[in-house]
């Protein structure tokens, strides 16, 4: 008989901590490199049994365990991995699958370190990669070729919030015997599940919504039992992306609140957005869930809900009305990353390193934190008025 899902609540709040010592409400921190044995014989099976033993944190820790079977259970996968960051996540679930000779398709707007790894990285072990607009599945599968592994895909995109159509496209990997791997940072395990669709391995920066207070640096992988036993056996354990117990934890405390967090990053995004859609010195706006985007039908369709992170042009060519607009504003923080309690902006053009990217430059990303929302739209307001067109 199949069990009912667990609720949300009984996955962040409940699960893996029945029975805690003292009736304590949160589990302790496990902070130990080594675990020990009463017996030879119990020595001896422990490191037969790597995988599923305590015996060392680089391989197993119970805080490191206790997070990694939330995750798990919250991405409707069978197991997940723990890993020190988001980009650790990303070239482990890769590499464990390429050798030399192999193909990755891949999004064209992904992480700038996922570009990195497919650009530079793994050209020195000989792995080339297309990169594909994943707009229009058809594009993906003329892009197959006899080596192709890995289509990797980010649904939406990072600075131009494009999704891809998570269902067509794991039917077409799955015709061609190819994995599929997706960051899920953006929508988080509360508004999107790909391996509901047929994707087989979802990869976080934990450090943006699941970790959620700006305070700690974590990854997380999550697929079936046999990819992630893979993965612990030759990335992770190799390469040594060990997640320590103290971030573990602090990951734990954030997840007790991602699914109300989730809400509110929600709602005032799409007030903020209404806000901005009326004003005169705005260009174009990039979020799924705003109702103009030619991509809000399917954004309904595969997600429950978006987060508080999207960008927007300014209607200006002039890199000082862009410096001006976010130096003015006093609740955004000028700062990289997103996924914390707090309003951040990020205007492209500080990471513009030559002029090679033009039509960017009038671009800005923004992360709408957990601030009243009025808070946040006198704050743009304000800031919108000191720049003369
Ligand atoms: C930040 C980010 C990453 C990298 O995560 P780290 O935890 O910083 O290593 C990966 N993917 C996306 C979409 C990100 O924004």
């Amino acid at each position: 008989m199949k069990t009912k899902k667990p609720k949300v609540t009984e996955i962040l709040h409940h699960l893996g901590e029945e029975d805690l010592p003292f009736g304590a409400v949160n589990p302790p921190i496990f902070q130990t490199s080594i675990f020990s044995f009463k017996t030879f014989a119990d020595f001896k099976n422990a490191l037969k049994d790597e995988k599923n033993s305590y015996i060392y944190s680089r391989g197993n820790n119970p805080t490191v365990n206790l997070v990694e079977e939330k995750i798990a259970e919250l991405e409707h996968g069978e197991k997940a991995k723990l890993v020190s960051s988001g980009v650790a996540a990303i070239s482990g679930s890769m590499m464990a699958f390429l050798k030399s000779g192999d193909h990755v398709i891949s999004v064209r707007d992904v992480y700038g370190w996922t570009k990195t790894l497919l650009e530079k990285y793994l050209k020195r072990f000989n792995v080339s990669f297309s990169y594909v607009e994943g707009t229009d599945p058809e594009e993906i599968e003329k892009n197959i070729n006899k080596n192709t592994k890995i289509i990797y895909l980010e649904s939406p995109t990072t600075f131009s919030f494009k999704i891809q159509n998570l269902k067509q496209i794991a039917k077409i990997a799955k015709k061609h015997g190819i994995k599929t791997i997706i960051d899920n940072s953006w929508a988080t395990p509360i508004f999107q599940n790909p391996i509901d669709y047929g994707i087989d391995l979802v990869v976080h920066s934990v450090s943006k919504y699941i970790g959620g207070h700006s305070d700690v640096v974590a990854g997380a992988i999550i697929g079936k039992e046999e990819d992630i036993a893979h993965i612990f056996k030759t990335e992770f354990q190799n390469i040594g992306t060990v997640p320590d117990p103290f971030m573990a934890w602090l990951v734990l405390r954030g997840l007790r609140t991602l699914h109300i967090r989730m809400r509110v990053h929600y709602e005032n995004t799409l007030k903020i957005i209404d806000f901005l859609k009326n004003e005169e010195k705005i260009a174009e706006i990039n979020y799924p869930f705003f109702k103009e985007n030619p991509q809000f039908k399917l954004a309904k369709e595969q997600m429950r809900g978006g987060s508080g992170l999207f960008s927007f042009k300014i209607k200006t060519n002039s890199e000082n009305n862009i410096a001006k607009f976010t130096d003015s504003l006093k609740y955004f923080r000028r700062a990289v990353s997103w996924g914390g309690y707090e309003s951040l902006i990020i205007p492209y053009a500080v990471t513009l390193c030559g002029d090679n990217d033009k039509d960017r430059l009038s671009l800005v990303r923004v992360h709408i934190g957990l601030e009243e929302s009025e808070l946040l739209i006198d704050d743009l307001k304000q800031a919108l008025s000191q720049i003369n067109l």
